[in-house]
């Protein structure tokens, strides 16, 4: 899981916003750790919270949909439609939706006949509706149940093939993260939930495996919450990341938020299962040019920055000798400055988050005025779960309950459906 900033913050220009600390690791980790425990249905969800809305396509000029049972249409302009078995073609026209032969003045509901619905060759449980966006484009939105969108969800964000007790603690990170994010912005939009990097991944039916569905019912309902949560029973965002490079880090330094269980914790366990690539990634070196455009272009607040001079971290977490890069400057060619989250700038210059791979390097400009990125460690955002160092944990013996009590400490495990 990769948040975007921007979709927690709104504003590129503070839309440039918006995916644990045991000092070591304790030879007795139990006696160390807050004790969980699952308290079945002490907090019972609305119905109204257990389904998520999908955000499949965003802003689309066409899709593909096509069901073996046929499917009936409903628009929010009191027109209906039965469509018979095959294929249908959605553009947006004049402002219209239109589907086939079709044409709806209004948003279309979706009612499909069948297990599954194919939208442009993936297949997807659940209904769909389809909506005209503010740009004119198609936004395509898939709504099901929460525990079959996390049967989507689990597979993609962690490989099936890992061991039980893993891809458990992912359905519980995974089942809090999406109610949050349906609680915390659900209601100002038509979706909760991006099936990209941006929130979860989410690959519909064909992400499904039977581990997968094991982890899930062994952990249906349950999600984790604390004592300043937010939303259904206090959870609070489970952000994730891949590999944390040895520590997690503290959520206010990239995300803002505080909440207690998103402190940043040593960890031990990601260095014994991801490999060279994540937990030492090889140096990055951009040209002055490309980070300049980016930057400025990333920010209006930074339009008048000219060729960036210097890149200057101002606040870095401590991990000891090394740590993340959490606040940062940047200096142009004639004095001018601009200050960014350094996952703000990594994201900025690399979107794709793969070769800017986190924040814990050092960054040094080189004599021919490019930028180095090197001795970096670890891959993702680094806050709350580290997906390898759970893998690790698993590996050594560790359940579901331990791992998220060690990644998200001050934290209970608590069944609300
Ligand atoms: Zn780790």
């Amino acid at each position: 899981m990769r948040v975007d900033l921007r979709n927690i913050f709104a504003s590129k220009s503070f839309t440039a916003w918006a995916v644990c600390s045991l000092a070591f690791l304790c030879a007795v980790l139990g006696s160390c750790q807050k004790r969980t425990t699952v308290e079945p249905k002490v907090v019972p969800a609305e119905a109204r919270d257990l389904n998520i809305r999908v955000l499949l396509k965003n802003n689309a000029d066409s899709a593909k949909l096509s069901t073996a049972g046929g499917f009936d249409v409903a628009c929010t302009d009191g027109t209906s439609a039965h469509f018979t078995p095959g294929e249908v073609d959605i553009v947006p026209w004049n402002g219209m939706i239109r589907l086939g032969r079709h044409s709806f003045a209004g948003d279309v509901d979706l009612q499909v006949k069948d297990t599954f619905v194919t939208i442009d060759g993936r297949k997807y449980r659940g209904d769909v509706r389809i909506i005209i966006d503010a740009r004119g484009g198609l936004d395509v939105i898939n709504e099901l149940d929460v525990e079959n969108y996390l049967a989507g969800v689990v597979g993609e964000e962690m490989p099936a093939y890992w061991e039980p007790e893993a891809l458990k603690a992912q359905a519980v990170a995974a089942r809090t993260y999406c109610l949050y994010i349906k609680h915390r912005f659900g209601t100002d939009r038509q979706w909760d939930v991006k099936a990209t990097e941006a929130n979860q991944m989410y690959g519909g039916l064909e992400s499904e495996s039977a581990m997968v569905r094991t982890a899930l019912d062994a952990t249906a309902g349950q999600v984790l919450t604390c004592d300043n949560g937010d939303g259904p029973g206090g959870i609070f965002p489970t952000y994730y990341s891949s590999t944390c490079g040895g520590h997690t880090e503290d959520s206010k330094n990239v995300f803002g938020d505080s909440y207690k269980p998103l402190s940043g914790v040593d960890c031990q366990y990601c260095k014994k299962t991801a490999g060279e690539k994540y937990m030492n990634w090889k140096p990055v070196v951009l040209p002055s040019s490309v980070v300049t455009a980016k930057i400025t272009s990333g920010y209006s607040s930074l339009e008048g920055l000219t060729t960036v001079d210097k890149i200057v971290p101002t606040r870095v977490s401590d991990y000891g000798s090394t740590g993340r890069i959490a606040m940062l400057k940047v200096v142009d060619n004639k004095g001018k400055t601009g200050i960014l989250r350094g996952e703000d700038l990594r994201l900025t210059l690399d979107p794709s988050g793969k070769v800017l791979k986190s924040t814990w390097c050092n960054i040094s400009k080189q004599p021919d005025g490019s930028f180095k990125f090197s001795n970096g460690r670890g891959f993702g955002h680094g806050v709350g779960m580290c997906q390898y160092g759970a893998l690790g944990m698993a590996r050594e013996g560790f359940g579901y309950k331990e791992v998220l009590s060690y990644y998200y400490p001050n934290s209970d495990l608590v069944k609300i459906y």
